[in-house]
């Protein structure tokens, strides 16, 4: 499945997913406990637009947090040239903190690993050796979901899973393309494991506000006019609603 992001290819309609009626009748996640939570991103924005709530709630909780950036994301304009003139990669490192930032992460502890973008299934040893390593019984990791529809995505949201089974640590997995290419009325999503995780009105504000921050994919980059790379706000509302869902795979885990 190949995904396509652009002004004739919105995906799935934020109205239709809220009036499919799946949200209203998902359990609530729960309180957050952990000892630390960590915090998987194939590219640097996945993090906020998938869990930028869980990661302020955890701030104010004190849990302490860690992220792994598993890509630089510098493959995002594939058709630009002047990506790499601009310094993508880094680029969007810096852009990934000022969104932690704006969530009240100063100072985020983030362990780059630099596989290639768009790539990771050709290093998922590097990845799995990260996790394991570094995770232990007592974490949370919040991953994407292992069928989110992008390869970078799927592969680093099953090893999140085969690591979580060998460490015991506790695993929860969220949605970014999912929103883009599933039908809210068809079986695409497990929604006998989903959890509903509602934000204030301060954290959806901040985490609108963090999306922001990501210039390089929501605004035209370099002297190129042309929208390709450029996420529509059609896809970005998705990431601003008043709640999260996550996919609980800790019970088939442990
Ligand atoms: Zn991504």
């Amino acid at each position: 499945m190949a995904l396509i992001v652009d002004k004739e290819h919105l995906g799935c309609s934020e109205g239709s997913w809220l009036n499919s009626g799946h949200f209203a009748t998902l359990p609530p996640l729960g309180p957050l406990r952990a000892r630390r939570i960590v915090v998987v991103a194939p590219h640097p924005d996945d993090e906020v637009f998938g869990a930028g709530g869980v990661i302020q709630r955890a701030l104010v909780q004190r849990i302490p947090l860690a992220l792994v950036a598993v890509t630089d994301g510098e493959a995002s304009h594939p058709e630009s040239k002047a990506a790499v003139k601009f310094g993508l990669a880094e680029k969007r490192h810096r852009e990934s903190i000022e969104a932690l930032r704006r969530l009240g992460w100063n100072d985020p502890a983030i362990t780059r690993i630099h596989l290639p973008d768009s790539d990771v299934r050709g290093h998922q040893e590097q990845l799995r050796e990260k996790l394991a390593t570094s995770l232990r019984p007592d974490d949370l990791c919040v991953a994407p979901w292992r069928f989110d529809g992008h390869p970078d995505h799927d592969v680093c949201g099953q090893t999140a899973y085969e690591s979580c089974r060998a460490t015991g640590a506790a695993l929860l997995h969220y949605f970014v393309w999912t929103w883009h290419w599933a039908d809210p009325n068809g079986s695409d999503i497990p929604w006998d494991l989903c959890r509903r995780f509602d934000v204030t009105r301060r954290e959806r504000a901040r985490k609108r506000w963090a999306t922001g921050a990501f210039e390089t994919q929501v605004r035209a980059i370099g002297p190129e006019r042309a929208d390709a790379g450029i996420l529509p706000e059609a896809l970005l509302r998705r990431f601003w609603r008043a709640f999260e869902i996550y996919v609980d795979e800790t019970e088939a885990i442990l």
